[in-house]
């Protein structure tokens, strides 16, 4: 019998790709998942118990019951603009779900955490690429209800003993290279998805937000990792902490980026299909640029990104878009 894990959000974009992954090494799953944006479909190993993180006492029940030897932490609302209309369900969703969980995982003697964060809580970074000691100063509710999220797990780590890897994604892509899973969001704002359904002829256009950043081409550049790649920095984490390993902040990107511009020319390159693309104004609180500095998962965890292709990634999604035919539920 494999070691024991729950994983919350584990029906959601990311959270499918981790279940896949940890399903085919043989751990023991169990996921959690209250279906609002994930999918009973993407679940492909273990349990689905369909429940909301606010629903302690049902969450406490699962957790007694399992007995997980450690829980990876996906769920979460993650869309910047409406964090900033809807502060109430980013600090509750997100920051009030978390401190919920972990008291119960304490409470309960489970003491290892994988924490899905975000380069979010940077801000606007001072300089690139962003080093995990770069002080964080989150411009919007999204990114301090993340921030907020790590604080509280540093108190838990000091005073109860708790252990965990808090992993600070830059811009996930692409999706399953078996073509499996992938992201399905109704409404996703991300750049490559947008691009894609702007091939596919969802969108009549895509919009680029700014030309007039001071950067190589005036767009912004992102630091796209591919979803397998990320999910890989979970897997070693996870590991980690087995191996009894101390807590630790991490950033999960390539440490180079493309501009908004490139991302679009490999996105038409791929799918072979010159959509419309319209110049429009900057969105509020976009960061001229956003890179990561990976050096450390690299060297404390031996992290070895295989998918560090904006080709590849862009092709992986492309087979997946292809092949969903959205809106549907669950
Ligand atoms: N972007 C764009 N048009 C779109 C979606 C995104 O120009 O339709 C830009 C956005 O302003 C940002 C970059 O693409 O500079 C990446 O945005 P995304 O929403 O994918 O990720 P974020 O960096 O905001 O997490």
């Amino acid at each position: 019998m494999g070691r024991k894990i729950i994983i919350t959000g584990g029906a959601g974009y990311i959270g499918s790709h981790c279940v896949k992954r940890l399903g085919e090494l043989g751990y023991e799953i169990l996921t959690i998942d209250n279906l609002s944006s994930g999918n009973r479909w993407a679940v492909l190993y273990g349990k689905l118990e369909v429940v909301d993180l606010a629903d302690n006492s049902r969450i406490e029940q699962i957790v007694k019951d399992f007995r997980p030897d450690a829980v990876i932490h996906f769920a979460a609302s993650i869309v910047v603009p409406e964090s900033v209309q809807n502060p109430v369900k980013y600090y509750k969703n997100n920051t009030e779900n978390t401190l919920n969980l972990l008291k119960i995982l304490v409470e309960n003697n489970v003491d290892k955490f994988i924490f899905s964060s975000t380069a979010a809580v940077y801000g606007i970074p001072e300089s690139v690429p962003v080093g995990e000691n770069s002080p964080l100063m989150p411009i919007n509710p999204y990114g301090r209800s993340k921030m907020m999220s790590e604080m509280i797990l540093r108190d838990f780590s000091s005073a109860y003993g708790l252990r965990y890897i808090s992993l600070r994604y830059f811009n996930v892509a692409g999706a399953d290279p078996e073509g499996k899973i992938g992201q399905a969001y109704k409404e996703s704002t991300h750049l490559i998805t947008r691009a894609l359904k702007c091939a596919k002829g969802d969108f009549p256009h895509l919009e680029i937000y700014g030309t007039d950043y001071p950067t190589r081409d005036g767009t912004c550049i992102r630091d796209y990792i591919h979803v397998t790649d990320l999910v890989d920095a979970h897997i070693v984490a996870l590991e980690w902490l087995f191996q009894g390993g101390e807590s630790e902040v991490f950033n999960c990107g390539y440490g180079h980026g493309y501009s908004v511009k490139e991302v679009i020319e490999v996105a038409k390159k791929v799918t072979g299909i010159d959509f419309k693309v319209i110049e429009t104004e900057r969105r509020p609180g976009d960061p001229p640029e956003l890179v990561a500095d990976c050096s450390k998962i690299k060297s404390k965890l031996n992290w070895t990104p295989q998918y560090d292709d904006l080709e590849f990634i862009i092709k992986t999604a492309w087979d997946w878009e292809r092949k969903i035919s959205f809106p549907s539920s669950q």
